[in-house]
């Protein structure tokens, strides 16, 4: 991990961004609703230090695991992950024109 990113992780900026994040998730996983270990993870990296709210997902740490994971294991291909409520692309995948972006709720 970047030394910029984990100092960003604990600046106010983020605890702020993070708190707001669990509050429309309901302090639930947005893929199996346990309230347990819960991560508030970034749904993609387009706009970080600077994200917005859609740009974020509350998870519980095994599915964030897995999604990591899939994600990774995908890495060089044009892929779009989609698991219940949780869309994730890899970083190669272009949308097409007519989609909309990554759309949440
Ligand atoms: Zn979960």
């Amino acid at each position: 991990m970047k030394e910029k990113y984990k100092v960003y992780l604990r600046s106010p900026k983020w605890k702020k961004l993070r708190e707001k994040v669990l509050e429309r998730d309901e302090h639930q996983c947005r893929t199996c609703a346990s309230s347990d270990e819960l991560h508030v993870c970034h749904r993609t990296f387009e706009r970080i230090y600077h994200e917005k709210l859609s740009d974020l997902i509350t998870l519980c740490r095994p599915c964030h695991d897995a999604i990591k994971c899939a994600v990774e294991r995908r890495k060089n291909t044009e892929v779009k992950i989609e698991l219940k409520n949780y869309v994730r692309t890899t970083p190669r995948y272009i949308p097409p024109a007519h989609e909309e972006k990554m759309p949440l709720r």
